[in-house]
């Protein structure tokens, strides 16, 4: 929880309460301080997350009274969607629309035995990656847990009315069933690899991880919930504690010269110290077994046999797999993609080594919905967060 329900009621004023955000502690929180039993958040909870609802009237086994009284002082408020992109592989885009003219966008990435989403954790982002189209648009703001969260509910709600739809046509059925019963999850995945650095939104990120891990809510395994990051330490070492879902490590370098040269956060936390960092995340629990590796394949600057010697030796003896991920262009970027020879070569250097290497497939190109290609848009790209002042 990283608000007081208390101080947001008296101070809201006519303001309503957005509750789509809240997880099941800060619900319960909240019909505690409007005198009412705690057991209310688990049934709005399921209304909102399982159902897919906004409208309090249509929550059934809410008494009408606190019904009304829920309509008069709360919300459930998503983002509006003022774009859908549909790819030729299948890949769908949204675009979603903020305050103040900024906008995030949200990938769906169905693939034959799981359906991964592909979540915004900022609008914009501070980290400067010079290989991110993100990176280009600067910095405004995070998104609070109701607009992470969003993301997952809309995808949900238009994924499931597109399975009953097409369901309905195949069996040519008059009258198309209720999205929720729907037995299949579409949405099995979710990677934080949208716009952002997740773990510099911290606590807004994990309250929404709680909603994604939540029963009553979305119910996904900690395992398929994925946090990407390019090694925010110390955040690294809270997020252990708090809620320690599976994780991805944007290194894309072998050594601090060239990571230094395409990672600036690595100025600040250097490999090692971001290595130690992650063998940490996995000490103690038997359970976890790996973390992933990216590593981008930028030609000429971290693509040669040697890189990937040095890639080999580094992560020796670390509870990892290695995601090669062919660098998406975009307008006026300073690199190129390696040769497919060259990311070949790369890769059976380091199987040879003993690693689980895969190249990644690149989805939803026709659409600019592939990693790093996620744009936006962003207001005031001259806010640019102090990463010091923060951790
Ligand atoms: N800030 C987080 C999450 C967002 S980026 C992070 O750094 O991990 C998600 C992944 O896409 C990262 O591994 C990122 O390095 C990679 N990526 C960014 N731009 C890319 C591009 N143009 N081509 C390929 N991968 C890119």
């Amino acid at each position: 929880m990283n608000s007081n329900s208390k101080e947001k009621i008296s101070e809201a004023g006519p303001a309503k309460i957005n509750l789509l955000g809240y997880d099941l502690a800060h619900m319960k929180a909240f019909f505690t301080e409007i005198g009412e039993k705690p057991f209310r958040a688990v049934q709005v909870l399921k209304w909102i997350h399982q159902f897919g609802v906004d409208d309090f009237s249509q929550m059934s086994n809410v008494s009408q009274a606190l019904r009304a009284r829920l309509a008069d002082i709360a919300e459930i408020k998503a983002p509006e969607i003022i774009m859908e992109q549909k790819a030729s592989d299948g890949t769908i885009k949204w675009l979603m629309r903020l305050d103040g003219g900024n906008s995030i966008e949200t990938v769906f990435i169905p693939e034959d035995n799981r359906g991964t989403l592909c979540v915004s954790s900022q609008v914009g982002c501070a980290l400067d990656c010079g290989f991110c189209s993100t990176a280009r648009q600067g910095f405004n703001r995070n998104l609070s847990s109701a607009e992470i969260i969003a993301q997952l509910w809309i995808a949900n709600r238009t994924l499931n009315q597109l399975e009953v739809h097409n369901e309905a046509v195949s069996s040519e059925q008059a009258v198309p069933k209720k999205a929720q019963d729907s037995k299949r999850r579409v949405i099995t995945n979710v990677v934080l690899m949208g716009m952002g650095e997740p773990l510099l939104n911290f606590d807004n990120v994990v309250e929404a991880i709680h909603l994604m891990l939540e029963d009553h809510a979305y119910g996904l395994s900690k395992r398929r919930v994925t946090i990407s990051t390019a090694g925010v330490v110390p955040a690294l070492k809270r997020l252990r504690e708090e809620c320690d879902v599976s994780l991805a490590i944007s290194l894309h370098a072998p050594n601090d010269k060239i990571r230094d040269r395409i990672v600036p956060l690595n100025k600040k936390y250097p490999i090692k110290e971001l290595l130690e960092a992650c063998r940490y995340y996995f000490s103690g629990d038997t359970k976890k077994k790996q973390f992933t590796i990216e590593y981008v394949m930028l030609a000429g600057i971290n693509d040669s046999e040697n890189n990937a010697r040095e890639l080999a030796a580094l992560l020796k003896n670390l509870p990892c797999k290695i995601n090669l991920i062919p660098f998406n262009p975009f307008p006026n970027s300073e690199f190129d993609c390696s040769k497919i020879q060259m990311i070949n070569r790369f890769k059976d250097i380091l199987y040879k080594a003993g690693y689980v290497a895969v190249v990644r497939k690149t989805r939803g190109e026709d659409i600019d919905a592939a990693c790093g290609q996620l744009a936006g848009k962003v207001k005031d790209k001259s806010r640019r967060v102090n990463v010091k002042a923060q951790h």
